[in-house]
């Protein structure tokens, strides 16, 4: 009897249909929550301020160095980046210094290739617990695109004046989760926003493109470790942009310090950290945590034959799971923080350089080689811990669509026996831990030495 369909277009379908339903692509919920521990005991960052400084005015004041760092970087993506789709010629940046400062912003963001309506606001996020200066408060539309700020306590979003003196700290850490105000969103050209027309990063290459937070997810994730089978099947897995925006901030990072803007070379760095940190969730490094190939191509099978279940299955699993992380991370993160208990193992692990030495300064390949590395090797033991570590309705039962906003996975987890408790907590920390050591090593990259740094 004749197969009823190609093998190929049987494995494409498979990959299609897992990524189809991808939703979520904020990784670690509030990044900053896990930027300060790690940065706070640096050299380069405990004790030193520097002066805020508006998008613009670093703009203006480097508007004849900027054309030579962009382009040097273009280029270094087209030679280095797997899959890089190259920025047009047009969109060089280009424009004099004396132009008005929409049109400086204008065409910067359009060099760099992000969503040209987030506003880049000066402003910094306080931490859980600590409210935004009286009259100092944001509306979150001065901060972000996105219509609601989903895991962001407006509460602790603070207006910063030009000049005013910030604590490093707060730059870097406030600047790591600004990616997720939607920077990435819109980029591609089917997502219906005006710069995709522009941008040439062409279709979304994987993840539903109409969905709001969605389209962001090929910059902040990373798939370089699947089955060859896998990539020749869908091969636009492999079209996902982490290292190249890591590389050009951390370019962009070098180039402030240099020039005497150290809060947008600290700005930057934070913009580039986010990207290392999303790294260790492994949900971000691998298509399907806890399925081997065999599997996923069975079950591709079985829904070509018309047996849907098994397939809708693994999709809720993998979304619900991925969403219970992220939700078990940022609930516990955010109850030490509100309680002080600064030593909980999430943020010890954050704090713990005790594997530094393995990763002094952040390269271009440490993102590929080390971190994915890293995730993908935990992913499957963390995708089964969470099993045996949360309500089988939240992580197991096809029939929950966990969005992660009416349930609180950390005091869940609590009903787990204490010793699975423990294993959830100890591979948790293990993903904090490596966050934190990949955050340290952005910024020895990027930051001049301790007394050139502080610049108060
Ligand atoms: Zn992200």
């Amino acid at each position: 009897m004749r197969h009823p369909f190609p093998l190929r277009r049987c494995l494409c379908l498979t990959a299609a249909f897992f990524f189809a339903a991808q939703p979520a692509a904020w990784a670690w919920s509030n990044h900053t929550l896990c930027t300060w521990p790690a940065v706070e005991a640096m050299p380069q960052v405990a004790g030193h301020s520097v002066p805020a400084e508006t998008l613009a005015g670093f703009l203006a004041k480097e508007a004849a160095a900027l054309p030579k760092v962009l382009e040097e970087e273009e280029q270094w993506a087209r030679a280095h980046v797997p899959f890089y789709a190259p920025r047009p010629d047009g969109l060089a940046f280009n424009v004099p210094g004396d132009a008005d400062a929409a049109a400086l912003k204008l065409a910067f963001v359009h060099a760099i290739r992000v969503n040209e309506d987030v506003p880049i606001a000066l402003y910094r996020q306080r931490p859980p617990g600590t409210d935004a200066a009286t009259g100092r408060g944001m509306d979150w539309p001065a901060l972000s695109i996105l219509k609601n700020p989903e895991d962001v306590d407006l509460k602790q979003m603070e207006r910063l004046e030009e000049g005013e003196a910030v604590p490093v700290a707060d730059v870097v850490a406030t600047a790591s989760n600004e990616p997720d105000f939607g920077l990435d969103i819109g980029l591609f050209q089917d997502n219906g926003q005006k710069q995709g027309a522009l941008y040439s990063f062409g279709t979304q290459p994987f993840g539903n493109p109409l969905l709001d937070y969605g389209s962001q997810a090929p910059f902040h994730m990373g798939f370089y470790h699947e089955s060859g089978i896998l990539y020749k099947a869908a091969p636009y897995l492999q079209k996902t942009y982490p290292e190249a925006r890591v590389h050009l901030y951390m370019t962009l990072s070098r180039f402030a310090f240099a020039q005497g803007h150290p809060y947008w070379g600290w700005r930057f760095a934070g913009w580039a950290i986010h990207y290392v940190q999303d790294m260790a969730q492994p949900y971000h490094a691998r298509v399907l945590p806890g399925v081997g190939v065999p599997s996923m191509l069975w079950t591709s099978v079985l829904d070509m034959a018309g047996i849907h279940g098994p397939k809708l299955a693994a999709l809720n699993r993998v979304t619900n799971r991925h969403t219970s992380l992220e939700n078990y991370q940022k609930n516990r993160m955010t109850v030490a923080y509100v309680r002080g208990e600064m030593g909980d193992p999430l943020l010890a692990a954050l704090r713990d350089t005790g594997g530094d030495a393995t990763v002094q300064r952040l390269q271009p390949d440490t993102l590929r080689e080390v971190s994915s590395a890293q995730s993908v090797a935990v992913a499957d033991a963390l995708d089964a811990q969470l099993e045996r570590s949360f309500p089988a309705r939240y992580v197991s039962d096809a029939a929950t669509n966990l969005d992660g906003k009416d349930a609180d996975l950390y005091a869940l987890s609590r009903q787990a026996p204490a010793a699975e408790q423990a294993k959830l907590a100890d591979l948790v920390a293990d993903r904090m831990r490596q966050a934190g050591r990949d955050t340290r090593a952005v910024i020895r990259a990027v930051a001049p030495d301790e007394s050139a740094a502080a610049q108060r």
